[in-house]
């Protein structure tokens, strides 16, 4: 190759390559900036006491005192699944939409909110409730860590997960118990199900919490897709990719780290306008997710449980911990809970 060609081909990669990383930029602070989503009154944001903030949040059908355990989200899809189909409806879908470390004193802002799914999913006929993380009811001292991979693993799985040995993040859980996502393939419940998360601590490092599910489902050949994306709005691309497919996924669990994401640089708060606006834009993406579900060409014949909730809350930067504020958690669904 001549060297003059060499020298285009290399300035043209360096251009495109340069181009991107800007433009990439650019359409990031376009679309998440934390003034997107500001409300009247969001840059005076009270800082309330989280104790009197959570006996005055709007929309919750319980009292923080009558919280479910955070695995009450296996039960639901459980029984979800093995309910006799309603009248007209001839399949079983539901789709959980994860907000990591999402607070739940962040109810406080969805009146001002310009897209709400926690809200769009009580109108739809569904409810939202008080749960709690960490193995035991707040204020009794907590036997699990307020940490990711127990919080998420305690639903997909139905029990406390430090009872299995996953006490916190990378420690690889056993193949058995199974979480939701291989057990209702197997068992015949669902054709197929998706994992879909940004952060590598779900199945992507050697000691990631179910790398040994996303080997035994490979090994096994049981429908189970465990798909990374590096960003929300790359799983939030992959969670609406299948649910254009006219044979999409019968179960989706997913985990969005907008708000997990934020509290740790900035700090877990409403107060903390940019955990606000991460708030808001975990809520943006939950509703074009929604949107998605109900735009199915085959939604009306399908049975479809919709979720959301969180897998504990923050306090200063970080979780992990036995406050009040990291323990309690929220579920909201497009059906009655209680
Ligand atoms: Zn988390």
């Amino acid at each position: 190759m001549k060297k003059s060609v060499k020298i285009i081909i290399a300035v043209v990669a360096c251009v495109l390559v340069i181009g991107g990383v800007i433009g990439g930029y650019v359409g990031y602070e376009l679309t998440y900036h934390p003034s997107k989503w500001l409300a009247e009154g969001d840059d005076a944001i009270a800082d309330i006491p989280f104790e009197e903030a959570v006996e005055n949040l709007p929309l919750l059908a319980n009292t923080w005192q009558e919280a479910l355990p955070q695995t009450e989200i296996y039960n639901l899809i459980q029984n979800h699944f093995d309910a006799p189909l309603p009248e007209g409806k001839t399949e079983k879908k539901a789709i959980v939409i994860g907000y990591d470390g999402c607070r739940v004193d962040n109810f406080r802002l969805i009146e001002t909110s310009k897209r709400s799914a926690i809200k769009t999913l009580v109108d739809m006929g569904g409810q939202a409730v008080f749960s709690y993380a960490g193995g035991v009811m707040y204020p009794e001292e907590n036997i699990q860590a307020t940490s990711t991979a127990p919080g998420w693993c305690s639903m997909l799985i139905g029990r406390w997960a430090n009872e299995i040995g996953v006490t916190n993040n990378g420690q690889p859980k056993p193949v058995e118990p199974k979480t939701l996502l291989l057990s209702l393939v197997e068992e015949g419940k669902a054709e197929k199900s998706a994992f879909y998360v940004s952060w590598d601590g779900h199945f992507s490092k050697k000691d990631a919490t179910y790398i040994n599910e996303k080997h035994y489902a490979r090994d096994n050949g049981v429908n189970t897709v465990f798909r990374r994306a590096l960003f929300d709005p790359g799983t939030k691309f992959n969670i609406i990719s299948d649910l254009k497919k006219t044979d999409c996924s019968d179960f989706i669990f997913s985990t969005l780290e907008f708000t997990d994401h934020e509290g740790h640089s900035t700090g877990f708060t409403p107060a903390n306008i940019k955990y606000v606006s991460a708030f808001r834009n975990a809520e943006d993406a939950a509703m074009d997710i929604i949107e998605a579900v109900t735009a199915r060409k085959t939604y009306d014949t399908e049975d479809w449980l919709i979720l959301i909730t969180t897998d504990h809350g923050g306090y200063g930067g970080g979780h992990g911990g036995p406050t009040f504020e990291e323990r309690m958690t929220f579920i909201v669904s497009n059906k009655p809970i209680l």
